[in-house]
């Protein structure tokens, strides 16, 4: 029997190169596991057991014939929902793409199928990254692997559900606003969003396009390393990633770290805050201070307008991108009408989840002509000196340590009757989007009922080299990222 909690990807290659195990054992034994844990946490909307096996093969024959192994050689990984799939359904987690099958990958997908990566099933998800707890999804609810009663975050809460369980070693995942770190902070895994424009967002579907970001969900900062070494890079296809000079990230992580400036941000530790999440990330920054780090208190006082700037914005272009969602296109269409229209409003009205329709009704009146200096171009505005928040602090702090969220996952239902509650949930992982920098969430303790706290890591634009290495250097003195969810 393979171990599937200690699995990382060193483990895994090491065990194929020591002919421990072969692939098509490893993904045998990883479906065997799905089967058992997925009836309680429900973290997939569709599995690809056929052809994941398939690839296990052509990856054994390579493994037979001597072929040095690539980056993520027999690697099982699944997908959020969003990302498109050449032959496997792709959702988005919203009913309106139910059956869309799409004829082509994602350039992440594409990358890490490249370099040998298995994926093995696509991920449930808060329809399009609607969402803060993955119950908006048309399909299913996805339970926390710690404790079931609760919410694994979201939006991509299967993608941190499916890691935390060891159900496949990574998981891609999107955020917009907060759907990879703040999940991944319920879930206790490791959770990168990365620099807009590092990856490429060809073939994910689009929230905001100016917020979205491609990035993963991994036991630990080293496989992160690994992933982000394979999906990082300027593509083609999209307009908007960067030209950066390459960075061995795996390689950087062993390199003598600095003594680093380090900021805590005031207003993300306020009484407001759960005292528990408070005493847990102030306790890993003196832990980071015994490495020689200096940590200090600093303020970023346009904090308070983040949460209306970020869903002024984001609502907005998702006003714009759902237009495509027509019925006729792409997944559902509803034909009992009489004439086109029809098939449009029934197709959108009957598919698309409440909280898809009140995107798509703000944000078009957030644009409409009479409101859109009120609305939206104050949003970008206040976007604007959110920005230079950050940069005037990164002038003179290397990096800053926060909280992920405010709360602690919360019961399946709490929150679902009250939508502005729920978007306040994300005040601190909205605020990062709108400037474009990178954040890093990975665990750093436990509530006394044993529910996940998580800190984030913020730095300056491209910084992820930091970032990853500060956090290597984090879970090289602890061990909260080991611990693993007993599920029941
Ligand atoms: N929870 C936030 C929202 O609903 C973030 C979503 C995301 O990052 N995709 O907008």
């Amino acid at each position: 029997m393979i171990n599937f909690e200690d699995l990382t990807i060193k483990r895994l290659h090491e065990g194929y190169k020591k002919d421990e195990f072969t692939c098509t054992e490893v993904i045998k034994q990883t479906f065997a596991r799905i089967k058992k844990l997925e009836p309680q946490i429900k973290a997939f909307i569709t599995l690809t057991e056929k052809q994941a096996l398939e690839k296990a093969q052509e990856v054994d024959k390579r493994i037979n014939s001597g072929k040095e192994l690539r980056a993520l050689e027999g690697v099982p990984y699944s997908a959020k929902d969003v990302f498109c799939t050449k032959g496997v359904q792709s959702t988005g987690g919203s009913g309106i793409l139910e059956g869309f099958i799409p004829p082509y990958n994602a350039t992440a997908i594409r990358k890490v199928e490249e370099v040998g990566a298995i994926l093995i099933g696509k991920n449930n998800c808060d329809p399009f990254g609607f969402g803060s707890s993955t119950e908006n999804s048309y399909y299913q609810v996805t339970r926390n692997p710690w404790n079931t009663e609760y919410v694994p975050g979201g939006s991509s809460g299967g993608s941190a559900a499916a890691v935390s369980a060891n159900m496949g070693i990574f998981s891609l995942g999107e955020d917009t606003g907060g759907s990879i770190r703040q999940p991944a902070c319920f879930c206790s895994v490791s959770g990168l969003k990365v620099t807009y424009g590092l990856v490429s967002r060809f073939g994910v579907m689009s929230y905001g396009s100016s917020l979205d970001t491609i990035g993963a969900f991994a036991g630990t900062v080293e496989d992160l390393s690994v992933v982000l070494n394979v999906i990082a890079g300027k593509d083609e296809d999209d307009a908007t990633t960067s030209e950066q000079p390459r960075i061995n990230y795996l390689l950087n992580l062993k390199e003598n770290l600095p003594k680093l400036k380090i900021g805590l941000p005031k207003e993300y530790f306020t009484e407001d805050v759960d005292p528990e999440i408070i005493k847990a990330v102030k306790k890993a920054a003196s832990d980071l201070t015994k490495q020689g780090h200096t940590v200090s208190e600093v303020s970023l006082p346009y904090t308070k307008y983040a949460i209306a700037a970020y869903y002024l914005s984001g609502i907005s272009e998702v006003s714009a991108n759902l237009a495509r969602y027509d019925g006729i296109r792409f997944g559902y269409s509803d034909q009992s009408g009489q004439d086109i229209n029809s098939v449009y409003l029934n197709s959108r009205g009957k598919r698309f989840e409440d909280e898809a329709k009140r995107r798509i009704m703000v944000g078009t009146y957030a644009l409409s002509s009479g409101y859109y200096d009120a609305y939206y171009q104050k949003a970008q505005q206040v976007r604007t000196l959110l920005k230079q928040d950050f940069e005037r602090k990164f002038q003179e702090y290397d990096l800053l340590i926060a909280p992920v969220s405010p709360v602690l996952p919360f019961k399946v239902g709490e929150n679902m009757d009250d939508p502005l509650k729920m978007w306040l949930v994300d005040a601190f992982t909205v605020t990062i989007n709108p400037s474009g920098i990178p954040s890093l969430a990975i665990p750093c303790g436990f509530s006394d009922s044993n529910l996940p706290i998580g800190m984030q890591i913020i730095g300056p634009m491209n910084s992820e080299k930091l970032l990853l290495q500060l956090a290597n250097q984090y879970q090289s003195i602890t061990d909260w990222h080991l611990r693993k969810p007993r599920i029941k």
